[in-house]
């Protein structure tokens, strides 16, 4: 019997009683490359991507990976086979860009605050676009590429000031947050712009944040940008492009985003309906693209079961943790988390949480799950913000991360080894 664990994860299923990535059994993966390791389906990301891309076909159009997600080599590399570009937030995300093989004339440099030596680099390598989030950067962008004797295309990030109903921390496009530029002032941003000998205007853009589970938000930042596009070009300054931002959410439990070709048909209409047909359309999924891909596997260490006479809870302390997978302890997210190899006893509520020193450790809460001592589990869904975000907190080496395509594994990470941790240290003599 085959049973998919979750929407938009057709790639993921339970076969009988073992868990299935792509053609691979993942318990298998976990005897092969150890834990804790990322697995990722090259399909499942194909997949995703193609959803925009059928949406999208037919008009001009960047479709640009919002790599931040997951800036694994292989993973960009998936994406530039796919004639895919980035949104990038940093020098080191082109530099990853390029060293994929990806196209730098594809890329759009997003990000409050950029360093001059990367706008210079960014330019040396020639980016599609920057899109600028404040009239100083626009002043510091325009100096550095008129010292090069070059032009900077650039888009301003807008603050529609609309509200995306997600996580605070994750929400972007409200006022009174660090990102874009207020509504109100971009007209007059923008002439400044179009007077500036470094810059050339391109386009618009706005990101309104992310784990966006309705169309709505969307259609209203776009009816605001629009109504930008119509005074900036009643000023006379053209824009060729309408980048609509990352942000679609994904199934983690019971959530029903949008497909991607549905929200992209959406957005569509309205820019045609208005009549804005001629634009290029830019869009940044990140999330999207590669969170229901990728599984966390990590292996049960210890058991600790609570108290009754205190209400204690179970405590399944597993080998993955929080430096792993900061999801759960920085948003207070929910993954699913289920065993590779079910086993056929009931199931006891646990808590399943990492070895590291912060009571914040912890992947998931309450869960039901029947597990012991050297099982493996698999985290769902972490495919995005997963790696992206490991660090070496109390000195772990991150983990290893395998690309899977149909039915074959590939290491596309090596573990980190503690020798590698501190290999950049010195000791004052
Ligand atoms: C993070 C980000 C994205 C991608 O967001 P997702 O929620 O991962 O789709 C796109 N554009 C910008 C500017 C971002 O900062």
């Amino acid at each position: 019997m085959t049973q998919e664990l979750l929407p938009g994860a057709p790639h993921l299923a339970r076969r009988d009683a073992d868990l299935w990535l792509d053609g691979v059994r993942l318990a298998d993966l976990a005897t092969e490359f150890g834990t804790p390791l990322y697995a990722y389906s090259r399909s499942a990301m194909r997949e995703a991507a193609a959803a925009y891309q059928r949406a999208l076909a037919g008009r001009p159009h960047l479709l640009c990976y919002a790599m931040k997600a997951n800036s694994s080599l292989a993973v960009l590399k998936t994406f530039a086979d796919l004639g895919l570009g980035f949104d990038i937030v940093s020098a080191g995300e082109l530099a990853r860009v390029i060293a994929a093989g990806g196209d730098p004339a594809k890329v759009v440099f997003s990000g409050v605050g950029k360093r001059p030596d990367e706008m210079r680099t960014a330019l040396q390598a020639g980016v599609h676009c920057f899109n600028v989030e404040s009239a100083a950067e626009l002043e510091t962008l325009s100096a550095v590429a008129s010292s090069m004797g070059k032009t900077a295309a650039i888009s301003l990030r807008v603050n529609p000031d609309v509200d995306a109903q997600t996580h605070p921390y994750i929400s972007t496009g409200l006022k009174g947050n660090k990102f874009g530029v207020a509504h109100d002032e971009a007209r007059a941003v923008y002439r400044r712009a179009a007077s500036l000998p470094g810059i050339h205007v391109a386009g618009i853009d706005c990101h309104i944040g992310s784990q966006i589970t309705t169309v709505a938000p969307y259609l209203d930042a776009l009816d605001r940008l629009l109504d930008l596009v119509e005074q900036v070009e009643a000023d006379g300054i053209p824009i060729a492009h309408l980048d609509m931002g990352g942000g679609l959410g994904i199934t983690y439990t019971d959530e029903t985003p949008p497909a991607a070709d549905l929200l992209v048909g959406q957005l569509l209409a309205r820019i045609d309906a208005r009549g804005h047909g001629h634009r290029t359309v830019l869009m940044e999924p990140g999330r999207s693209l590669v969170g229901n891909a990728g599984v966390l596997l990590t292996e049960a260490l210890v058991l600790k079961p609570g108290r009754v006479d205190d209400g204690g809870k179970n405590f399944c302390i597993v080998d993955a943790a929080m430096n792993d997978m900061v999801r759960p302890a920085m948003y207070e997210a929910w993954l699913a988390i289920v065993p590779c190899h079910q086993r056929a006893e009931p199931p006891l509520t646990w808590d399943v949480v990492g070895p590291v020193c912060e009571s914040g450790d912890w992947l998931g809460r309450d869960r039901a799950l029947a597990v012991q001592t050297g099982d493996v589990l698999a985290v769902l869904s972490a495919g995005a913000y997963g790696m992206a975000m490991a660090s070496n907190y109390n000195t772990r080496p991150r983990a290893a991360e395998v690309m899977v395509d149909n039915g074959r594994a590939t290491l596309i990470r090596r573990r980190e080894t503690v020798a590698d941790l501190f290999r950049d240290e010195l000791i004052p003599g």
